[in-house]
């Protein structure tokens, strides 16, 4: 890739940077300096309800909004830090009423609703483990999570029980209990409706000492290479959410903050639940799905100053003809970010054109709980990098292979495998009844993400690939990114998804389906033209040798393209586990 600096946002922007000097920060960090940011509990311990609302509501800022709620029909709901805690208590008392203790796995299967929120911060007060699931899933997905994850108690509501829930109840007969949100009254010893049981609760729980590594939340990985894994977190993640909150996301006490990730999603909890809570800023969640119009109407009218948000949602507003800096007021905006794919250059770009202010990529996973790398607030982004490692995060390239006993670490710009040095606190603690699957992630003291990238001169990290989708074309290694970001210049082009198909001469050709943007329809002659576009930009090696169109790209929950689909229907192959399939 090219290097191109956006040094600082356009002048019309009031920027509020970090004043850090990264590479002295980066030296300078401790971990134990943020365990000084946290009160602990009057009991012992630590527990992220208590650092996320309890210790703000006993303070000055009781009488401040935690949480904005934008509803799907146009309501809007607030609550204070002092109603979350009082609420959250009630929930924590459901659970004690029903028999779910410490350990035991609460799963959620709902939209954004505020009694989502509420009963998440309630099962950390219980020290119960939170599960979201995706409001979504059909019932096949559903049932596979909740068995793997030993399903005690489910919140739902009543058309989701009904539609996939109250089938699957005799395969399900660990779980004890299905809290209704929308019930008025109690069905059964077993279906309970939230608001009877949520009346007959004191707002008043005392948290009991939580051990820093006592389970928080479990949560299944996108499924973008295959079956989602179960992946365990604990409360002492909250280290992680707090740096990465104060040196990437910027927080400062009067920030409105909206991420738009679902829960279902990590990003939805370590990001839309607990990282703004820990600094006591408010937090916009809407509970609509993507609609652009919506989505900028937000920005402006809740007066948002962080956004973070994903690639998936940026093509989406990118695909259409808005122009949001002269239709809305987004005077507030000061920091984008986003997080779940590789950021194609172009959409860095169309960020400072349309919206005034460079979008800041970060890399991280439902393993790491966290951001790990990232374009700090404070730092010049690189186009197309996904940035620096956090503070206290140890990350390196690593060229290894078990069959010939390689391990080395790789040359400034060479490519290898991301690897991050173990400890940092939100790392996952397992894959759930998968002790094998989590060893076999380590390698001589390093963790293996999967992913594919190299560190340049600066020390910015560049991603390639995940080592699933790499193509291996005429003694080629192409990764799909690089080919995806090319053709998404073009400006017929919205989205792109590379893969590598089988040759019997090539071993494999790059072969990329495109989706076009409004107003471009699909014909011979654009498909020559991008073959043509793509030789010319990447070379004949590189570039594509076919290219198909589709209307929308096949993608998971969580907004991510899912290329091993692409391949397998390419192929002719079996699916394999489509559970997150975004329909
Ligand atoms: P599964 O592990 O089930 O296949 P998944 O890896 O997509 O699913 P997540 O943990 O949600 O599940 O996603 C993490 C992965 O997403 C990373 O390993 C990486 O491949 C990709 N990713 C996330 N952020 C970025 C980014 N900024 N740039 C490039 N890739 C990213
Ligand atoms: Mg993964």
């Amino acid at each position: 890739m090219k290097t191109e600096w956006i040094k600082k946002a356009p002048e019309n922007v009031s920027v509020r940077p970090n004043l850090m000097d990264y590479e002295k920060a980066y030296h300078a960090f401790k971990w134990e300096d943020v365990a000084l940011q946290f009160q602990g509990l009057p009991s012992g311990g630590l527990n992220i309800a208590h650092e996320a609302i309890d210790r703000h509501a006993n303070g000055a800022l009781a009488e401040k909004n935690a949480l904005v709620w934008l509803g799907a029909d146009g309501e809007r709901r607030e609550y204070t830090f002092a109603q979350m805690k009082q609420e959250s208590a009630r929930f924590a008392n459901v659970l004690q009423s029903l028999g779910v203790g410490k350990g035991d796995r609460v799963f959620t299967l709902t939209t954004r609703l505020p009694e989502f929120y509420i009963a998440a911060i309630g099962i950390f007060k219980n020290c119960s483990v939170l599960c979201p699931l995706f409001a979504q899933f059909g019932p096949e997905p559903i049932l596979q999570r909740m068995k793997k994850g030993d399903a005690k108690a489910l919140l739902t509501t009543r058309a989701i029980f009904e539609k996939k829930v109250r089938p699957l109840l005799d395969e399900l007969p660990e779980l004890q209990t299905v809290i209704l949100i929308d019930a008025p009254e109690d069905e059964s010893g077993k279906i309970r409706s939230l608001s009877a049981l949520m009346a007959q609760a004191s707002d008043l729980f005392e948290i009991a000492p939580t051990d820093p590594e006592d389970m928080s939340i479990l949560h299944f990985t996108s499924g973008t290479t295959g079956m989602p894994k179960g992946v365990v977190h604990v409360h002492k993640a909250i280290y992680m959410h707090w740096m990465s909150g104060k040196y990437v996301l910027d927080m400062h006490p009067d920030d409105i903050y909206w991420c738009t990730a679902d829960p279902g999603w990590v990003t939805g909890t370590s990001y839309g639940i607990i990282a703004p809570w820990l600094h006591g800023i408010t937090n916009i969640v809407n509970e609509a799905e993507f609609d652009a119009k919506r989505w900028y109407e937000i920005l402006q009218n809740e007066k948002v100053t962080i956004w973070y948000t994903a690639p998936t949602a940026i093509r989406r507003l990118m695909r259409l003809e808005l122009d949001p800096l002269r239709e809305y007021d987004l005077a507030n905006l000061r920091l984008v970010h986003s997080v779940g794919e590789p950021l194609n250059p172009e959409a860095v770009v169309w960020g400072v054109e349309k919206l005034g202010l460079p979008i800041h990529d970060n890399w991280w996973q439902t393993e790491t709980g966290g951001i790990m790398i990232a374009n700090f607030a404070s730092q010049p982004i690189q186009l197309g990098s996904m940035g620096l490692p956090l503070l206290g995060v140890e990350a390196v390239i690593i060229n290894h292979d078990s069959s010939s006993g390689v391990f080395e670490m790789a040359k400034t710009g060479q490519k290898g495998e991301l690897a991050i040095k173990p400890g940092w606190p939100s790392m996952f603690r397992g894959y759930l009844h998968e002790e094998e699957r989590y060893q076999k992630s380590f390698i001589n003291g390093w963790y293996l993400t999967g992913d594919l990238a190299y560190k340049d001169e600066y020390g910015y990290f560049w991603f390639i690939g995940r080592a699933d989708d790499i193509i291996k074309t005429s003694g080629h290694m192409v990764g799909p990114f690089e080919v995806e970001s090319t053709l998404m210049e073009h400006p017929a082009v919205a989205e792109a998804g590379v893969i590598g198909k089988p040759d019997p001469v090539a071993g494999e050709v790059v072969k990329a389906f495109i989706a076009l943007k409004a107003g471009f329809k699909p014909s011979e002659e654009l498909r020559k033209e991008l073959i043509g576009f793509g030789r010319q930009k990447l070379g004949a090696a590189v570039a594509p040798k076919e290219i198909e169109f589709q209307s929308d790209l096949p993608k998971t929950r969580s907004g991510k393209i899912m290329r091993r689909l692409l391949k397998a229907r390419e192929m002719g192959l079996p699916e394999g586990d489509i559970s997150t399939l975004e329909h």
